[in-house]
């Protein structure tokens, strides 16, 4: 899965430093991976990393649809890299704290899990999920390079085996190790290989059928001038009145994709007119 575009866009919309830029994005991506294993138009897949670093929390809402949102709390956050000159993502969420993921079909109750983080790195502790929660024999890479000119390469791979091998150790054993040799994907994806020569390369002795499959991916958030309306109502007539006195307006930004939005006097005083009919009727 290539998630180039939609993480420098995520850069651009939120301000994010190198590291908050590296940790939304492969949290994204990891969203997206989790998402389309659901194979319904309508899952969606939340998760909230939660660790005790200076990043604060990092959330994403990501849809088997391909679309995805999310934010992180301090984007403005910079760290030097780690000890092996990488961008050090561990080390600005935290390496305690908590991974919550909410998978939600589209009906019925949404199904939530929570671990522990094992790096804080995002990879690692995706993966760790998946082994603990849904103890399924997974390998996940997900990779953000981010350079003075923005994000030149983004996206990750998620290997499931299928319960049917799932007891085949050393199968499990062999994707294991192999996954654990790549320098990474985004070196790959910036050497100029396609998604299907990385498989290629990783699993093409395994009798492995590639099917080709392509889905656009985009960074979208459902937010909408109504709704930042609709919200604004809800306070009532007299904060509403509180606003055009001091403010003169109202400005609301979107937590997940930073879009601001301006009410001025005039749309205020429409609420308090609507609000004054729909008590007149009740
Ligand atoms: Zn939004």
């Amino acid at each position: 899965m290539i998630t180039t575009r939609l993480t420098e866009e995520a850069r651009q919309r939120h301000g994010l430093s190198y590291v908050a830029t590296a940790a939304l994005g492969r949290t994204m991506a990891s969203g997206l991976l989790l998402a389309s294993s659901m194979k319904r138009e309508e899952a969606r897949v939340n998760i909230r990393v939660k660790g005790n670093g200076p990043l604060g929390g990092v959330m994403v809402d990501a849809g088997a649809n391909g679309t995805v949102r999310g934010y992180v709390d301090n984007p403005e956050i910079e760290l030097p890299p780690n000890e092996r000159g990488k961008l050090d993502v561990g080390g600005a969420v935290g390496r305690e704290g908590y991974l919550y993921v909410v998978r939600d079909m589209g009906y019925g109750y949404p199904y939530s899990s929570t671990v522990q983080l094992v790096s804080g790195e995002i990879g690692d502790d995706i993966t760790h999920y998946l082994v603990r929660s849904e103890q399924t024999p997974s390998a996940l890479i997900v990779g953000v390079f981010v350079g003075a000119e923005g994000v030149t390469a983004a996206g990750g791979v998620l290997i499931q085996v299928l319960p049917k091998a799932a007891n085949d150790e050393a199968l499990v054993e062999k994707l294991e190790s192999r996954l654990g040799a790549l320098a990474g994907f985004t070196p790959l994806l910036q050497a100029g290989k396609s998604l299907h020569q990385i498989f290629e390369d990783l699993l093409g002795d395994e009798g492995l059928q590639i099917f080709p499959e392509t889905q656009m991916l985009h960074f979208h958030c459902g937010c909408s001038f109504d709704r930042v309306l609709g919200a604004l109502k809800i306070l009532g007539e007299t904060e509403l009145q509180d606003m055009i006195a001091k403010d003169e307006g109202a400005e609301a930004t979107c937590h997940f994709c930073a879009e601001v939005y301006k009410a001025n006097e005039q749309q205020l005083q429409e609420l308090i007119d609507e609000l004054r009919v729909e008590k007149a009727h009740s």
